[in-house]
């Protein structure tokens, strides 16, 4: 009884513990967070200056004893520590001191498919340090099929891909498991650095990550548009070392990245080659969802249709639909208990 009254003030809370950005869902207030998976740490003193939107301003910008870094991505232990303050940080700036004995939350978290053990670990610590009743990890392409209204429940081929900014992950879903899937490290971080290394080597142009995503996100395509895009490209000139500025269109960006897209849609072949029959004669018929911010890029949908013949749709707001996921299924006891992932049992062995 006492667990219904004071459930009642409790502020649950659904994360999405992504490699780019970290959004957080109260329940009854929705998307209260959404900012960059970055954080700041002086190396001298190993303190944590900035984390979010604060630190991702200082990318390209700091001296030396002070390093942005996306600790999700990295894949070195130190960096679990990081990701442990990180997301201490985002949960208690949802709750402002506000977290007592009775009200202690519980936290859903959405994670990447290929989570080890150690970064579970590190996750659920986190979180129950940062005043967590109870933490529930769900496998981040269940939480975005789920979100895409995908019948991942039911016996039939779902067929999801999240590309994020560190890893795409594909994956198909039948009976509320994962039965084949892949994840890589090629995703929306890869297509920036596409963009750096072309203007390094076709212009001798030094160009800025910051710079490359957002020429990726302005005027970025995987297929030939209706109209040419173009977009000016602000770097340092590698043979003068003075500011240069060179305008590039599509089909230059498009040239850049399409190996990386090529690489996606193989791995999305490859999912389907080690995909039993019936499942794939499922996902001939009912098609392809892309999610993740990666599904924003100009025409992906379409280049991935033509390449396997499958029709293919992009999910509604792809870039919050897993946190969305996350806060709904604080009020579905029974698919959440169905897709999480079972902490405890991990830990025995
Ligand atoms: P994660 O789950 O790994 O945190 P997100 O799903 O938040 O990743 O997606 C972030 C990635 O999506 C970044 O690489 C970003 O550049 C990319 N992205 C966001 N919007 C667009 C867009 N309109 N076109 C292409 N890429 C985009
Ligand atoms: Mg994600």
């Amino acid at each position: 009884m006492f667990e219904k009254l004071f459930g009642r003030l409790r502020k649950d809370i659904g994360i999405d513990l992504g490699t780019a950005n970290t959004l957080v869902y109260v329940k009854d207030r929705g998307i209260v967070i959404n900012e960059p998976s970055v954080v700041a740490v002086n190396t001298k003193t190993e303190q944590i200056l900035a984390v979010g939107n604060e630190a991702k301003e200082m990318l390209g910008k700091t001296p030396p004893h002070i390093v942005t870094t996306r600790p999700l991505i990295s894949g070195i232990i130190s960096d679990f520590e990081v990701t442990e303050k990180m997301l201490k940080y985002f949960i208690d700036k949802v709750y402002e001191d506000s977290i007592n004995f009775m009200s202690r939350p519980r936290v859903v978290i959405g994670a990447p498919l290929e989570i080890t053990e150690v970064e579970l670990k590190a996750i659920n610590d986190a979180a129950t340090n940062a005043g967590a009743r109870e933490v529930i990890v769900v496998q981040e392409p269940m939480a975005a099929a789920i979100g895409a209204r995908m019948l991942i429940r039911e016996p039939i081929g779902n067929f999801i891909v999240e590309i994020g900014g560190g890893t795409s992950e594909i994956a198909v879903i039948s009976l509320s498991g994962i039965v084949t899937w892949k994840s890589i490290p090629i995703a929306g971080d890869e297509l920036n650095k596409n963009i750096m290394q072309y203007a390094r080597e076709r212009f001798n142009l030094l160009l800025g990550e910051k710079q490359a995503e957002e020429i990726k996100i302005k005027i970025g395509s995987a297929i030939e548009l209706g109209e040419s895009l173009r977009f000016p490209m602000r770097g340092r000139d590698l043979v003068t070392g003075l500011p240069k500025e060179i305008m590039i269109d599509d089909s230059q960006v498009r040239e850049a990245i399409t190996k990386s897209l090529r690489t996606i849609i193989e791995n999305i072949k490859a999912v389907l080659e080690i995909t039993p029959p019936e499942l794939v004669a499922d996902i001939h018929e009912r098609g392809i969802v892309l999610s993740g911010g990666g599904a924003l890029l100009r025409g992906f949908d379409q280049l991935i249709a033509r390449a396997t013949e499958i029709p293919v749709r992009i999910a509604d707001d792809p870039l919050t639909s897993v946190v969305r996921v996350t806060g709904m299924l604080l009020d579905d006891e029974e698919l959440l208990s169905e897709i999480a992932i079972k902490m405890d049992n991990r830990k025995a062995s």
